[in-house]
Formats: structure tokens, C-alpha cells, sequence
């Protein structure tokens, strides 16, 4: 496994594979990784030649008041990790290599599905994503980007850019790893103290209940409702409780298959998670 820190070394590394026509595959991430980033790798390794792992704390898609000082840059560990999961190229930049020095002046912005849920609460956010997720194609030019369910709406704003603007690139969703108490796994858990680790799989168990509660035909008005009352009695702010097509349209009834979503903040700690959640008609 080789560390590649810039764009031209990268691009030289990667020669060989492309004349030997290599199917690449690219998974980017923000680093500090753990079992969540660790299996979109392993389905990486399952599906191409030559497996590239992106570790890039991206200005660009944090707000002002959001945590991009203080999100945690382990590179060394997370080299450990990567070479014992079978990666063969960490590309970690700085941020002047991905942006430079000149003013970036074109943005890409997908409109619609980024409206509300976490486009709400980050405006901005997901252009900031967009950006960077193209430069990484752009500078990787993979066959295959791996992205993980955890963060669902990324995914569908991902693979409608690329269908968008004819990106040669497949997109693969990978599902959500958990802690065993139920808790998806984020970087940012790590936030989280003693006690509110404690509460923070409330969250999943809510998602659970209203999967049942909806299966056996309660109104989902009153599921959503439920979900976000036994979050506030748990001391949790909600941002958002909400159920969607996959493709992220409104809906008003369990008719079909759907996805229900929480983003919810405990102390200064903000959770996001999903379930999808089948109709069986
Ligand atoms: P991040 O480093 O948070 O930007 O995440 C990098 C990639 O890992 C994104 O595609 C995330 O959706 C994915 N990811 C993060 N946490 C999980 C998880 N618990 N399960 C599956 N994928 C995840």
C-alpha cells in the first residue's frame, strides 16, 4: 500500500493500471475510519483490481459553525487499518492540493432532493460534497465510487450528478454497519460523552419500533410522531423525523417501500441515521 499525497503522484501511480486496463475503485472518505469506511473497502477489494481510499477533510462542505477544526485527522491509524483491509492507495491531500490558489468559481449544485433533510440544517453542504466528489473522480477516475447508506441522502444526490452529466461511473451503495447496541457508526461518535453514547442508540431503536409499528399498520403520521416524542423525552433536539420514497419524494402514507430518517442532536453532538423499511403489499 502507498501513500499518495498529491495529484501528479497519484496519477503516476496509477498508470500502469489504467494501460493494463485495471478496473479502479474509488472510496473516498473524510479518515478517522472505522468498520463503517472498512466494508465499503472490503466491497471495493471484492469488485476491482486496484482499490484507492481518499482521506480528505473537505473545507468546502462544513458550515461556519460546524466542526471542520476539530474533526479528527488520524492518518497513521487509519493507514494501519486500510493496509490490513487491502487498499492499495491512500490519496491524502492537502487542501491547497485539491483547491489551489485561484478562486474556485464553479460550483455544482443539485437542486431538488437537497432542499430539506440535511440540506436544510447545512445549506451549502451538499454542493461542498458534489465538489469535491467530482474533483475525486476527476483526479482518480475510477470505474466504480463506493458510498455508504449511513448517509442516504448523499448517495442520491451522488448518483443523480452522475446521471446528470454522463459521469463514466458506477456508484455502489454499500449498507450501514452498526455498533452492537445498534448505533451506526460515524467519526462522530467520537464526540459523544459516556452518558449520551449511552442514549444514542435510542435512535435506531426508534427506527425499529416504526418499522414495526408500520408493518403491522399503524398510521405513519403517528409512527413519525411517536419516533420524535421518544426522542425528546430522551433529551435528544430533533432537526428532522421523516419518511421518503428512496428517491426521496414526500409521501403521506406506508404504500410502498420507504426510507425513514432521523438527524438529531444530543448535547452538542449531531446523529444522523436511516432505515428502509419494506411494504410487503
Ligand atoms: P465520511 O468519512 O464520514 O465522509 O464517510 C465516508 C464514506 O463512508 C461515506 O460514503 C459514508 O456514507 C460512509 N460511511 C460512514 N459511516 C458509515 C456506516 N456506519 N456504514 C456505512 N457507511 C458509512
Amino acid at each position: 500500500m502507498k501513500i499518495e499525497s498529491t495529484i501528479q503522484g497519484l496519477s503516476e501511480s496509477l498508470k500502469t493500471a489504467r494501460t493494463n486496463q485495471k478496473i479502479i475503485g474509488l472510496v473516498p472518505t473524510m479518515g478517522n475510519l472505522h468498520q463503517g469506511h472498512l466494508n465499503l473497502v472490503r466491497e471495493a477489494r471484492k469488485k476491482c483490481d486496484i482499490v484507492v481510499v481518499s482521506i480528505f477533510v473537505n473545507p468546502i462542505q462544513f458550515g461556519p459553525n460546524e466542526d471542520y477544526d476539530s474533526y479528527p485527522r488520524t492518518l497513521e491509524q487509519d493507514s494501519k487499518l486500510l493496509e490490513e483491509v487491502g487498499c492499495d492507495y491512500i490519496f491524502a491531500p492537502t487542501v491547497e492540493q485539491m483547491y489551489g490558489n485561484q478562486p474556485r468559481l464553479t460550483n455544482i449544485s443539485v437542486s431538488g432532493i437537497t432542499a430539506d433533510l440535511c440540506g436544510l440544517q447545512r445549506p451549502g453542504h451538499f454542493d461542498g460534497v458534489a465538489v469535491v466528489v467530482t474533483k475525486l473522480f476527476n483526479i482518480v477516475r475510477p470505474e466504480i465510487a463506493f458510498f455508504g447508506e449511513k448517509d442516504f441522502q448523499q448517495l442520491a444526490v451522488i448518483r443523480q450528478f452522475v446521471r446528470d452529466l454522463n459521469m463514466p461511473i458506477e456508484i455502489t451503495g454499500v449498507p450501514i454497519a452498526r455498533a452492537e447496541d445498534g448505533l451506526a457508526l460515524s467519526s462522530r461518535n467520537g464526540y459523544l460523552s459516556e452518558e449520551h453514547r449511552k442514549t444514542a442508540p435510542i435512535i435506531h431503536q426508534c427506527l425499529k419500533i416504526a418499522e414495526q409499528d408500520l408493518q403491522q399498520g399503524k398510521k405513519l403520521a403517528d409512527v413519525l410522531a411517536n419516533i420524535a416524542s421518544t426522542l425528546t423525552q430522551a433529551g435528544f433536539v430533533i432537526d428532522y423525523v421523516e419518511a421518503r420514497t428512496p428517491e426521496l419524494q414526500k409521501i403521506e402514507e406506508f404504500n410502498q417501500n420507504i426510507v425513514l430518517f432521523i438527524a438529531a442532536k444530543i448535547g452538542t453532538t449531531r446523529l444522523i441515521d436511516n432505515l428502509q423499511v419494506q411494504h410487503n403489499a
